[in-house]
């Protein structure tokens, strides 16, 4: 059988995967980051890991067709090269050059972690037997990955499927990116906290008053039980991405699009709403022809992803 190994480098942890050619996860092991030692010492630590990750199988690298690295970070997936990782305080890395000499002969190949992650939803979660994805991930900021024909489209930059950067409000929030609006502002879990705790600043009436801190897990326990501010915000936020989707989904017509990330625990509380307001603004072609799904890979979609670099056509 064919080995792969998959490796999603974070600024906390380090973790690794052993995957077979279906993308079936059968080992996986982690370590600390640890970037405050310096990029050569974390360079080590995820040559290190690669020889743990294959020897925890049962494996050697010898074994294994292949080495796939997420990274935190900008940077050129043809060649490997590292412009910045801002989490890790990197910048201009030859990451690949590192790992080949640490690592020898294995063959390695590196990508951005929203593209990973996408990938390993696409091919072996929520997408699962589509030829084309979008994958979208809720968490702290709103992570994006397009999947054609089974393979990433990362575009002339690699900035392909950044769905997060979509302005929907040229007068909005400020965005991390430096721009105002972007529908990471509004439908992340840090933009939904955000406008819940201005609606509470402003002095409206709610039950998420009794909390002790706000969370979306909060806001939709709130909303459930019939609290209006948290209702109005929530359905704000999945509206607004509903009509990202929407128009994404005129450019790309995906078979499935994957709902992922912290937000995505609230599943048909947070996928029946969004359904109905992508239907609302979609070409109707397109919402017939595209379901959206809850992932399912949940944290091992960066680890499966990145395996999956050594799949057909990436
Ligand atoms: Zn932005």
């Amino acid at each position: 059988m064919r080995h792969v190994i998959g490796i999603d480098v974070g600024g906390t942890k380090i973790k690794g995967a052993v995957v077979d050619g279906d993308g079936r996860l059968l080992y996986k092991t982690e370590r600390d980051t640890h970037p405050e030692l310096g990029a050569d010492a974390v360079i080590d630590r995820i040559a290190v890991l690669a020889r743990d990750t294959a020897i925890g199988a049962g494996l050697t690298l010898r074994d294994i067709a292949g080495l796939g690295i997420g990274m935190p970070a900008f940077l050129d997936a043809d060649t490997g090269y590292v412009e910045t990782a801002v989490n890790l305080g990197w910048q201009n890395v030859d990451l690949l050059a590192e790992l080949e000499q640490r690592l020898g002969a294995l063959p390695i190949r590196i990508d951005n972690d929203a593209n990973i992650a996408a990938l390993g939803e696409a091919r072996a979660g929520g997408g699962r037997g589509a030829r084309d994805a979008l994958c979208v991930t809720l968490g702290t900021g709103v992570g994006g990955g397009v999947v054609i024909d089974g393979q990433l489209v990362r575009g002339a930059s690699g900035m392909g499927g950044e769905i997060g950067h979509i302005t929907l409000d040229p007068q909005g929030r400020f965005c991390n990116c430096g721009r105002r609006g972007c529908l990471e502002t509004i439908s992340s879990a840090t933009g939904i906290v955000a406008a819940a705790e201005a609606r509470l600043a402003a002095g409206d009436l709610s039950s998420l008053r009794q909390e002790p801190a706000l969370s979306t897990r909060a806001l939709f326990d709130h909303a459930a039980k019939g609290d209006r501010v948290a209702s109005e915000v929530i359905g704000y936020a999945i509206d607004r991405l509903g009509f990202a989707l929407a128009n994404v989904g005129a450019t790309l017509n995906p078979a499935v699009i994957v709902i992922g990330g912290g937000v995505s625990q609230a599943g048909e509380a947070l996928l029946v709403p969004l359904q109905q307001a992508f239907e609302r603004y979609a070409l109707p072609r397109v919402s017939r022809g595209t379901a959206l799904r809850l992932a399912e890979l949940g944290n091992d979609a960066g680890v499966v992803g990145a395996a999956l670099l050594f799949g057909e056509g990436n």
